[in-house]
């Protein structure tokens, strides 16, 4: 791209591009990912996109998808009735940790596998079969990103052959009462939104569509109400980058969400919406070069929630 922004995004990228950082191994298809895969995207309110990198590669959306399917279950039931299922507090576990609260036995936020499965059976009414509740889930992703998307067959039949945690996590929220389904049919419906594809472009839309209040800036389409775009931006900032979200908030300052797959999606009010993308992964599980990108684009143009004015 021949703009200003799109040089500084590249000059960005090759500055951030050291190497080190791991794949994620644990799902066997994501461990064949190219390491090297690099690229930024930015958006602006009325929907102004600027790449840099690897922008066209799509890789699985993984852990990003959380804070979409919340919205999603928010938008469906209120945010009153989903806290009763998913409380908002940060865990400080892994993202596959035994995270229940135990005063009410329902997971600490919905960020970490047990609160993001039991949201995704909160997408819809409450007797929607699997499949259409899985399509409605990947449906709402395609509605913040302003394009439909398709589900990456190859890494959610991977996933599936290797997800007895998943399982069990679910399993426990099925035991607690906390979700009514079965659990495997829970499971398959949280793998296969976590295999849906997309590019650091789409995060960069979807992030601005809910740092403008649920509304898309690309379709002009109202994805969410603003309450609820609000809600689901809060328990980004405090729970979204897996354990590292107290050194995030201090050094970046960016309401985000990291996938393993390499993603991060960032979205600050009213201001910018932004992706990255790049597989090697640090010991918390985010994207070594996308949180040097982060800090970068931070610190260069002062996007910081708690900037002084
Ligand atoms: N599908 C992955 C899992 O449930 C997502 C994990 C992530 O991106 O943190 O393990």
């Amino acid at each position: 791209m021949h703009s200003p922004v799109g040089e500084y995004l590249q000059q960005i990228l090759s500055e951030c591009a050291a190497d080190d950082g791991a794949v994620a191994d644990y799902i066997p298809e994501l461990a064949a990912a190219d390491p090297d895969h690099l690229a930024v995207a930015l958006c602006t309110p009325d929907g102004t996109l600027y790449s840099a990198g690897d922008a066209e590669r799509r890789f699985t959306i993984q852990s990003i998808s959380k804070p979409f399917a919340y919205a999603l279950a928010l938008r469906d039931h209120g945010i009153d009735a989903v806290l009763e299922k998913v409380g908002v507090e940060p865990s400080g576990d892994a993202f596959n940790e035994i995270s229940l609260e135990e005063r009410t036995g329902r997971p600490e936020n919905p960020m970490i596998n047990i609160g993001a499965i039991t949201t995704h059976t909160l997408v819809g009414p409450a007797d929607l079969d699997e499949d259409a509740r899985t399509a409605r889930v990947i449906e709402g992703l395609g509605a913040f990103a302003g394009r439909e998307l398709a589900v990456d067959e190859d890494v959610f039949a991977s996933e599936m052959s290797e997800v007895w945690r998943n399982l069990a996590l679910a399993s426990l929220v099925r035991a607690n009462g906390i979700i009514s389904g079965s659990p495997e049919e829970a499971v398959r419906g949280y793998t296969r939104q976590c295999a849906a594809l997309v590019d650091v472009r789409d995060l960069a839309v979807m992030g601005m569509t809910l740092a403008r209040g649920g509304t898309n800036p690309l379709t002009g389409e109202q994805v969410v109400p603003e309450e609820v775009a609000r809600q689901v931006l809060s328990v980004m900032t405090s729970c979204g980058m897996y354990d590292a979200a107290g050194d995030w908030l201090s050094a970046v300052g960016i309401p985000a969400k990291s996938g393993v797959a390499g993603g991060i999606l960032g979205a600050l009010p009213g201001q910018v919406g932004a992706g990255t993308f790049s597989p090697r992964l640090d010991r918390f599980g985010n994207s070594v070069r996308g949180v040097r990108v982060f800090e970068r684009l931070s610190r260069d143009m002062n996007l910081h929630l708690m900037r002084i004015p």
